[in-house]
């Protein structure tokens, strides 16, 4: 099993990508945006709580995100792996992460992350806003609060990992075709050792 973490920033081209690996690889995508949303447009209760977080660009509380990724897990055991995608977005998600994966006997296998500066953060979400529609991609104030609250909560993910020996960046600026290249590349790598034998 192939367990993969896709790391960045909001705006790195994170979903994108995990598209492009899902065709090459045949991993199950794991969203934990799309499964937030998909839970805020359904105007229960829990998505009235979740919208006015994700609406304001703060991030929902570690323990509704993670019964989240655990039902989505149970739900997909005969998979060759995952990629996690916008998940573990705080160190102490992270830990349970391990700890979860662990249970099932399995682990992270790497964590690849798309290095973009954050001004091509700010220009990429705006030009997505206008064809996303979601209210977290069209306002300035908002975009920044995103990114400073990855900067704050989120990147220190990226020091859990490199303590694993599990983190590799690749530069995530270039065409789709560049930036792909550059994972498959990262990827094939960490396959070959973690799972030749
Ligand atoms: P994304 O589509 O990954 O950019 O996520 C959109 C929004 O969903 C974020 O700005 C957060 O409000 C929320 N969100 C997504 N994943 C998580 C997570 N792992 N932990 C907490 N909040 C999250």
């Amino acid at each position: 099993m192939f367990n993969l973490v896709i790391f960045g920033p909001p705006g790195s081209g994170k979903g994108t990508q995990s598209e492009n690996i899902i065709n090459k690889y045949g991993l199950v995508h794991l969203s934990t945006g799309d499964l937030l949303r998909a839970e805020k447009n359904s105007g229960s209760e829990l998505g009235n709580k979740i919208k006015e977080l994700i609406d304001n660009g703060n991030l929902v509380p570690d323990s509704m995100v993670e019964e989240m990724v655990k039902k989505n897990v149970a739900k997909n055991k005969d998979a060759a792996g995952f990629i996690f995608d916008g998940f573990p977005r705080t160190t102490t998600q992270a830990a349970w992460l391990d700890n979860m994966l662990a249970e099932h006997g399995q682990s992270v296998t790497l964590m690849l992350a798309l290095d973009v500066d954050d001004n091509e953060l700010r220009t990429r979400i705006l030009e997505r806003g206008k064809v996303s529609g979601r209210a977290d991609d069209q306002n300035v104030s908002i975009i920044d609060n995103r990114i400073s609250v990855y900067h704050q909560q989120t990147q220190p993910v990226m020091d859990f990992y490199s303590a694993q020996g599990k983190f590799v960046s690749v530069d995530g600026i270039g065409s789709l075709d560049e930036v792909f290249s550059r994972i498959s590349t990262a990827m094939d790598q960490s396959m070959l050792q973690c799972c030749s034998n």
